[in-house]
């Protein structure tokens, strides 16, 4: 008999294999297919239980993710969860560090090299304290970009040998605040990004009797490349011509503040992809810098910026989230160039100063978060079969269905989807019932996945059929926001390492793309790293009902952190840091946890307070209750719950049946706990 709409389709609709029951897949299979070698330089790794572990140093010492994400969740700290893994962060700054000694060394380049962390990539205390910590030895300074910024850098760095950079647009504060590090022994260089900001130095200095040191930020004509073009070139919004220049420096010896000039400054944008780029523009810069030396000035230091990459999707190419270097070249490139140039000058060769950002903090910060539902595509549910004659539609579309060899695959999908289009327009015109409807688009559902699954594998195939992979994609709801976790996901269309962090010895069958919880269709992540290339799904595992699915966003530590917005008020996820410990019997300990926002402090930031909104619905409770509307106890209970959540966590709060409950953390509220019984039954 053949198959009919009253009979459910054999397969599955979200499986791509017909085989739903778990395949063992090997370790490798799992690390090549989510990358975890390619992005991860050696830091991840899947162990035998199908787990994937993080590599804090590089080396076999390793820790299982999973355990994090358990022990968090002991001490109420559920996902959404940045885990810092704190090691890694401070490992950054140490290669970095030593790839500018083995380069300097290397080139028997006669000047030194004292880099900056600048701190908009990411403030958060401890991140900034992590890196001047394990930078001590290095005499690693920081950066800042504002006056809020400057102030944390100035109560932060003690380290006198240290720079202090100050780039950004300055007012009379922030210059007077940079001079008064300058008082207090730092070397504060305030980097003038703009001519006017001469002027308010010089008034200032002599108004405060402090010596300035000054930097100049050169507009390069070498363009960058990638997503961050714009911060170089004519109508970059930062930096000075080299007219400007000139006038900056007549300025200041007209001043007598000649001397304070040391330091030529140039940033060509984040994430820089191609080293040639980065040649060029060290090489324009180091011709400033001899310029500037010719014309008298005392010098001393060149700055060359941020730009250093990550190498998101492990491909080491141009591509633009990836880079086609390492670390240790590009230290040895702008060694040498600098070196040429200023060999070629006759000048003495500046003592070198870097700005990186993303290189340092986003390799150590993993987002993690539940997937905690999912949409399917196509037939789905329990659809009760078709009862007596269908409708000619009906007909039609099972004809399409089960005979695939009549027509070929275009052909096959335009005929399924004009009966799609023609059963949507009978529904309107009222001439189909809802059960008619929903069998027609079970069946064309039916058809795009025999044709998806009988494409070719690596042939030719029509454009349109190659969509069939993201229309047939199961959307996973995972419980976080793009907004503020992966902003620049959604904003640039920066792509980011996805993987589960566990079940990878089973093999995913289901393509899928990833949906947010805010109620923004934007809210999503439907582009994944490929090699030099993106794919519109990942294949992930099948969903359990009693069990928890994790995945992770890896290489997050750079400006996701912090640019993070309140769309839908959610704000900022649980977090855990966490380090090595050879005594505990995971190898790790969470040094400190940071709950997450709390909807009272969130809504405390657009002028709600949360015991006004109480008393409004209290009162309204109370007038409902007068009126017999509600029961009194009903009344408590529902006040109860609702005070009790503006206290708790933004995100969605789930418990599965077999889990034990959390020890709570004194003072907070945790999710699991089950919110009071509401309605109560009548008695
Ligand atoms: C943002 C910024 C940086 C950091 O750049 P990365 O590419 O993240 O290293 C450095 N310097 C300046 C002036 C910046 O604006």
């Amino acid at each position: 008999m053949p198959r009919s709409a009253n009979t459910p389709p054999q397969q599955t609709p979200q499986a791509v294999s017909s085989n739903t029951s778990s395949q063992t897949w090997s370790r490798r299979e799992a690390e090549d297919y989510y990358g975890f070698r390619r992005w991860g330089s050696g830091h991840f790794s899947v162990d035998d239980s199908g787990c994937l572990c993080v590599h804090p140093l590089g080396d076999q010492r390793s820790i299982r993710i999973l355990d994090i994400v358990e022990q968090a969740a002991q001490a109420g700290l559920r996902p959404p969860l940045t885990i810092r893994v704190q090691d890694m962060l401070r490992q950054r700054v140490t290669q970095l560090n030593e790839a500018f000694r083995a380069a300097i060394s290397g080139e028997e380049y006669e000047g030194t090299y004292r880099g900056v962390f600048p701190i908009k990539v990411n403030q958060l205390r401890e991140v900034v304290e992590e890196i001047l910590d394990a930078g001590e030895k290095y005499d690693f300074g920081l950066e800042a970009g504002s006056k809020p910024e400057l102030l944390v850098a100035l109560a932060l760095l003690e380290n006198k040998n240290a720079l202090l950079i100050c780039n950004g647009y300055k007012d009379d504060e922030y210059i007077r605040l940079a001079l008064m590090g300058r008082r207090i022994g730092k070397q504060t260089v305030i980097v003038v990004e703009q001519l006017s900001e001469i002027d308010a130095i010089i008034r200032l200095s002599r108004e405060m009797g402090v010596e300035p040191c000054i930097g100049l930020r050169i507009k390069l004509t070498t363009a960058g490349e990638g997503k961050w073009a714009e911060s170089t070139g004519e109508n970059a919004k930062f930096g000075l011509t080299a007219s400007e220049i000139l006038a900056a420096g007549r300025k200041l010896k007209r001043a007598r503040l000649g001397n304070a000039l040391r330091l030529v400054h140039f940033h060509i944008g984040s994430q820089v992809p191609n080293i040639s780029t980065i040649k060029k523009a060290v090489t324009e810069a180091a011709r400033y810098y001899c310029e500037l030396v010719r014309l008298g000035f005392p010098m001393g230091i060149l700055d060359v910026g941020g730009g250093l990459g990550v190498d998101y999707d492990g491909s080491r190419s141009n591509y633009e989230s990836s880079m086609n270097y390492s670390m240790e070249a590009y230290a040895r490139d702008i060694i040498a160039n600098v070196k040429n140039v200023c060999v070629q000058c006759s000048v003495q060769p500046p003592d070198i100063t870097s700005e990186s950002g993303r290189a340092l903090v986003a390799p150590h910060s993993i987002l993690i978060f539940e997937a905690v539902d999912h949409i399917a595509r196509g037939a789905d549910g329990d659809i009760p079969p078709l009862r007596g004659k269908r409708p000619m539609i009906v007909r039609e579309m099972e004809d399409i269905n089960q005979n695939p060899s009549r027509l070929d695959a275009l052909e096959r999908f335009h005929d399924a989807k004009q009966k799609k289009e023609e059963a949507h327009s009978l529904f309107n015109l009222g001439y189909l019932g809802l059960e008619e409807r929903a069998a027609v688009d079970r069946l064309f559902w039916c058809v795009c996945r025999d044709i998806h699954d009988k494409l070719p594998a690596g042939g030719e195939i029509p454009d349109e059929l190659g969509e069939l992979d993201k229309l047939l994609a199961a959307q996973y709801v995972c419980n976080f926001s793009v907004f503020q976790s992966l902003l620049d996901h959604w904003a640039l269309d920066q792509l980011f390492p996805i993987a589960p962090i566990h079940r990878l010895n089973e093999k995913p069958t289901v393509p899928a793309t990833l949906v947010d919880i805010t109620c923004d269709s934007d809210g999503k992540v439907s582009a994944f790293i490929d090699l030099e290339d993106i794919k519109s799904t990942l294949r992930l595992h099948p969903l359990q009902s009693n069990k928890r699915y994790y995945l992770g966003a890896f290489l997050v530590g750079a400006y996701q952190d912090i640019m993070g917005d309140l769309h839908n008020l959610f704000g900022r996820v649980n977090e855990a840091h966490v380090f090595l410990e050879d005594d505990e019997e995971d190898g790790f300990y969470i040094e400190e946890t940071i709950p997450g926002s709390t909807t009272d402090k969130i809504l405390g930031m657009i002028q709600y307070t949360a015991d006004d909104l109480c008393r409004m619905v209290k009162r309204q409770i109370d007038r409902a209750t007068r009126a017999d509307q509600v029961r009194p106890r009903e009344g408590v209970a529902m006040l109860e719950m609702y005070e009790k959540l503006m206290h708790s966590k933004t995100y969605l709060a789930r418990n599965k049946p077999d889990e034990k409950k959390t020890r709570p953390i004194k003072g907070e509220t945790t999710e699991t706990t089950p919110p009071p019984v509401l309605f109560p039954k009548k008695n």
